[in-house]
């Protein structure tokens, strides 16, 4: 305990600290293996193989629908040419069809189920009750936000599984805003939406 926390101050400078170490450990339950295991056929030499994956570079811009985004930098083991735009195509042909499992809807669905009955008892109060019982509204809305990092964890968690028993999911990219994995040991898809 600081000196602050113990004349009774609330130790910000504490609760700070815990606050990112919190947010470290969330990010890193989230956090993807970025690579790429899967051939790909280069659309200048033709050369068709496994791809030279030199790392994955951050996009913050994610596609709308159904456009893939791919973040691994991916090169002709042959030529050298850049194969994001094969990357690109093959993504979608293997996702495209790919379900978003169970258990992810289910989540998806609660957290929609909990979002939308708080707006409703929010916009209930603000209509029903004067003065400055508008605030209540704001105050209920808070912790279904705060609710979202929690779900994405329990998202999270679907991939520490597979069927093979030995799950070792591979980020390849996004189809629109699902993240797209195959577990390295066995070939499985899995598509996620968090
Ligand atoms: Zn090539
Ligand atoms: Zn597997």
């Amino acid at each position: 305990m600081s000196a602050a926390a113990a004349k009774g101050c609330p130790d910000w400078k504490g609760y700070r600290m815990s606050l990112k170490e919190r947010a470290e450990k969330y990010r890193q339950s989230l956090e993807h293996k970025h690579g790429w295991e899967v051939e790909l056929e280069c659309g200048q030499c033709g050369y068709r193989g496994m791809p030279t994956y030199t790392g994955w570079t951050p996009k913050y811009a994610t596609g709308f629908g159904k456009s893939p985004t791919i973040f691994a930098v991916l090169k002709c083991a042959r030529c050298g040419s850049d194969l994001e735009a094969e990357a690109s195509s093959k993504l979608v042909k293997m996702f495209s069809e790919v379900e978003i499992p169970h258990a992810n809807r289910r989540i998806l669905v609660s957290f929609m189920v909990y979002a939308l009955a708080m707006a409703v008892v929010a916009v209930l109060v603000a209509i029903f009750a004067g003065g400055l019982w508008w605030l209540v509204p704001l105050l209920l809305l808070t912790p279904s936000c705060m609710l979202i990092p929690l779900f994405n964890k329990r998202v999270a968690s679907i991939r520490a599984t597979c069927e093979c028993g030995d799950a070792d999911y591979i980020f390849m990219g996004m189809l629109g805003r699902a993240y797209c994995f195959r577990c390295s040991n066995c070939g499985r898809l899995l598509k996620l939406r968090d």
